[in-house]
């Protein structure tokens, strides 16, 4: 297998070859059920409809719903839904749903918002629509100036985001791609100016830098943020009406899971960290960039050992390494689109 087939497996889980159907899964094909106000779609109907993946179902544990594709000919695809769990697997690699999968009435019933904006962008990514060329990447160092972010006995999130920005910055230039910063310098830059600033350019992608803290110290690993659908709560807490509207970013939803997937998945293969997984918010730099964008947050701050590594230069360089590659992937993939 050659590199880059293997890079572009290894992230957006595969490339449907040639033989994708034209058909959209936008809620037209599927047969819908209510349940708390929510349309569900029976996990029975995946195999009717991801036909080009032969999936087949199974009881991989007692709440576990497994789909493994049988056609040999393409890298196997293992999609795991965890009964009463927002958590989902894909090869491997876990994302967050809006919603919990339930059982009721003998069905195994997964969100129509969840079938449509998460799972059909990275098991269809041809139906990822409107994504421009990719020509510059604007990297967002997070925090600076007067806000220094979380602060552990190494240093300052500010310094750290930056460090790994400008490391980030050379390996993207030195492959062609232009660069921008929202802030060059440590300085105070508010969210909505970094916004702003994003939003001058065109053919972008939007990569937030930060670093984490919380969980008394125990916390530890990497996690992704892409921004909600409409309808989808922030990251831990309950739906609000204002959930309900639509932000600038949402003009990006496929795009945004796919690239949040290229991205999340090459650093957890690479980086080896515990995998917090991909998740939704409503930050306020993805809501408002008009851009493909993501916020990754590459570790815990306050774990003793994730901070010491964020301080090692050598690991902020694969960690910058990781982020390139997924970034090279999805321009691959879906410029691959594009032209198809
Ligand atoms: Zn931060």
């Amino acid at each position: 297998m050659t590199k880059t087939m293997h890079a572009l497996m290894a992230l957006l889980l595969l490339w449907v070859p040639l033989n994708v159907s034209a058909q959209s899964s936008g809620g037209v094909n599927w047969n819908t059920v209510i349940h708390l106000n929510q349309k569900y779609i029976d996990a029975a109907q995946i195999p009717s409809f991801y036909r080009e993946y032969g999936f087949t179902r199974s009881l991989a544990a007692t709440n576990k719903i497994r789909f493994t594709s049988s056609k040999t000919n393409k890298q196997k695809t293992v999609m795991d839904f965890i009964v009463g769990s927002q958590e989902v697997y894909l090869n491997g690699l876990k994302f967050h749903f809006s919603y919990p999968v339930v059982v009721k009435g003998g069905q195994t019933l997964v969100s129509q918002i969840d079938l449509v904006k998460l799972i059909d962008p990275i098991l269809r990514p041809t139906t990822v629509k409107k994504v421009a060329p990719l020509r510059t990447v604007i990297i967002d160092a997070g925090h600076g100036g007067y806000e220094p972010g979380t602060v552990n006995k190494h240093g300052k999130e500010k310094k750290f985001t930056m460090a790994l920005a400008k490391v980030l910055q050379a390996k993207l230039v030195r492959k062609g791609f232009k660069v921008a910063f929202t802030r060059k310098a440590d300085e105070y830059v508010s969210l909505g100016d970094r916004v702003k600033i994003a939003n001058q350019y065109s053919d972008a992608i939007f990569i937030s830098l930060h670093f984490n803290a919380g969980g008394a110290g125990r916390a530890s690993g990497i996690e992704t943020f892409t921004l909600s659908p409409a309808g989808v709560a922030h990251y831990g807490r309950g739906l609000r009406q204002s959930d309900l509207a639509t932000r600038t970013g949402n003009a990006q939803d496929s795009a945004n899971i796919a690239l949040a997937t290229a991205i999340h998945g090459r650093a957890i293969r690479n980086l080896k960290q515990r995998d917090r997984g991909i998740r939704r918010a409503r930050f306020a730099v993805i809501s408002g960039v008009k851009h493909p964008g993501i916020l990754f947050e590459g570790g815990f701050m306050s774990h003793y050992r994730d901070g010491a590594m964020i301080a090692d230069p050598k690991y902020l360089d694969r960690m910058a390494q990781s982020l390139f590659e997924g970034i090279v992937i999805y321009k691959t993939a879906t410029e691959k689109n594009r032209y198809r």
